[in-house]
């Protein structure tokens, strides 16, 4: 039996300055400092809207330090707790990513991670046996067409999800990100928040379209674009004038998500991984 479709909702839990490229190299409670306690105060509102449904949430390992509640509030309400990095930073080199998974893997035991999101959806093909060492099940670190799964050594790969405009890629060799490489390639990533801010209806359209053939879609959402910091997007002025890319991202999809839940069924990416890899070992 082929699992039943649904939605694979994931919040990539990171605070309002990851937006910025301006803050990685900081101190740690510099950026504390910056957060103003706001990754932890919009967890329970984020909670609250979900009501029953249950979604991914990929932390940053680094507010998990500044605030031990917050995974314990997302595990104790029935949600997976995944790993998004522990600071947040493109990680594209060996040394960086092994050294990000060392930092992390005492909170990470404590809360059974199996689930890996890179930072910015950009990896290597490298990430993979680093995540096998590492006791993960399963990484949502590409993007490529809903429905795709890539077995990488012990390592499943479940992308964020593009809908294919003139048939399927040839190669889904990391990385995968946002690029014009891949809208001229044909493929509209309408799982990033950044096409949820821009298009939410026609987001919306094609994962009801996608859902009813059978497929599953993995989208993204940011806290920042469900709760609204203070002063936003003005705080981010200085990015965004530099970055006008980075202006979708600061759009508020609070009643876009009320949306997608009252429609759709929703569930954990790992709950899905679990059925997934068990029904590919039976056939
Ligand atoms: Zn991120």
């Amino acid at each position: 039996m082929t699992p039943s479709p649904r939605l694979l909702l994931t919040i990539d839990y990171e605070s309002w300055y990851a937006l910025s490229r301006r803050y990685d190299n900081l101190e740690s409670d510099k950026r504390h400092a910056l957060d103003k306690s706001f990754a932890r105060d919009a967890i329970d509102p984020i909670l609250e809207k979900l009501k029953d449904s249950k979604a991914t949430f990929y932390m940053v390992g680094e507010l998990v330090e500044w605030y031990p509640d917050l995974p314990q509030k997302i595990f104790d309400a029935g949600h997976e707790v995944g790993f998004h990095c522990q600071v947040h930073r493109p990680l594209t080199t060996v040394e960086d990513i092994k050294h990000d998974l060392e930092r992390s893997a005492g909170w990470r035991r404590k809360f059974n991670v199996r689930g890996y999101r890179a930072p910015m959806i950009r990896t290597i093909e490298d990430l993979y046996p680093l995540l096998e060492q590492n006791d993960f099940t399963y990484s949502s670190s590409l993007y490529a067409p809903t429905g795709t799964k890539i077995q990488k050594n012990n390592i499943w790969e479940f992308p964020v999800s593009t809908y294919p405009l003139f048939g399927h890629p040839d190669t889904l060799l990391a990385s995968r990100h946002m690029s014009m490489e891949l809208l001229i390639g044909g493929e509209f990533p309408y799982a990033s928040s950044m096409m949820s801010g821009l298009f939410p209806r026609a987001v919306f359209k094609i994962i009801e379209r996608e859902l009813k053939k059978g497929l599953s879609p993995i989208i993204f959402l940011h806290p920042y674009e469900i709760i609204r910091p203070e002063n936003w997007p003005k705080r981010l002025a200085k990015d965004i004038a530099a970055h006008p890319l980075l202006y979708p991202f600061t759009l508020s999809k609070s009643s876009f998500m009320d949306d997608l839940i009252r429609s759709f069924p929703i569930s954990p990416v790992l709950d899905f991984v679990n059925e997934n890899i068990h029904e590919h070992s039976k056939s």
